[in-house]
């Protein structure tokens, strides 16, 4: 597994590389390892790392992960919910994640909050706005943004902390940009407005550079550490 230990040096090499290029501070920027389908082994191979925030997409899954590791003591990672949200998987999420980043509807964040265990404390959770025009199966439109805002304000355990961003899966390195820095630009506004917004989850393997270039505080980063992904089913 040293393997793994020589890519989390390179991408954090690279975040430093473009945290320098765009005069940011790269204790500013998050790497949040993204180890959905991958195996246990490989989180501890990047934990011993130093690693210590994990993003999945699959709640059964991640759960089941998550249950494993803390049985094996290792109870201090911050576990990231970043897929898709079935309205019949929040339970499992609100009782395993530290943090839910793809909240993109009103009753998502209605139902994390009441199935979210009391001594597990708040749940941390991002708003996923879909920024392209690309139909996209996640995030919600720009419009929808107050409504579910609204809606996460009433929620006594849940606390609003920044927006989720996924980039155009393109080549075109300026319209992923363009679409970075409208989503920043709204970041800004709703910083402005809520106190403990300060997340702006952006960046992926292909787009960590023009992601950092737009004030991206953390980066979600799978393949350039892991490897690509293999799905059994697909
Ligand atoms: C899988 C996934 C990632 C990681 O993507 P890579 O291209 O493998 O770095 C990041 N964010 C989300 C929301 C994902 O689903």
């Amino acid at each position: 597994m040293d393997k793994i230990s020589q890519n989390i040096q390179n991408v954090l090499a690279k975040i430093k590389e473009a945290a320098e290029k765009y005069k940011r501070d790269p204790a500013t920027i998050t790497l949040l390892n993204v180890s959905k389908t991958k195996p246990e082994q490989m989180v501890i191979a990047a934990y011993q790392a130093g690693q210590r925030h994990f993003g999945e997409s699959y709640a059964v899954e991640a759960s089941e992960k998550i249950e494993n590791l803390k049985s094996q003591g290792y109870n201090d990672i911050i576990w990231h919910f970043i897929g898709p949200i079935q309205k019949n998987k929040t339970k499992l999420i609100a009782e395993h994640f530290d943090i839910v980043e793809s909240v993109d509807r009103a009753i998502v964040a209605k139902r994390l909050n009441d199935q979210r265990p009391e001594h597990l404390g708040i749940l941390d959770v991002l708003i996923q706005v879909n920024i392209s025009d690309e139909e996209q199966k996640s995030g919600c439109s720009i419009d929808e943004i107050d409504s579910i805002v609204d809606e996460i304000q009433k929620c006594s355990k849940l606390r609003l902390r920044g927006f989720m961003g996924i980039g155009l899966d393109t080549e075109d390195m300026q319209l992923i940009d363009s679409e970075f820095q409208k989503l920043h630009g709204l970041f800004v506004k709703y910083k402005e407005k809520f106190k403990d917004f300060n997340i702006l989850s952006l960046g992926m393997t292909n787009d960590l550079e023009i992601a950092i270039k737009n004030e991206s505080t953390q980066v979600r980063i799978g393949t350039a550490i892991f490897g690509a992904r293999e799905y059994k089913n697909k």
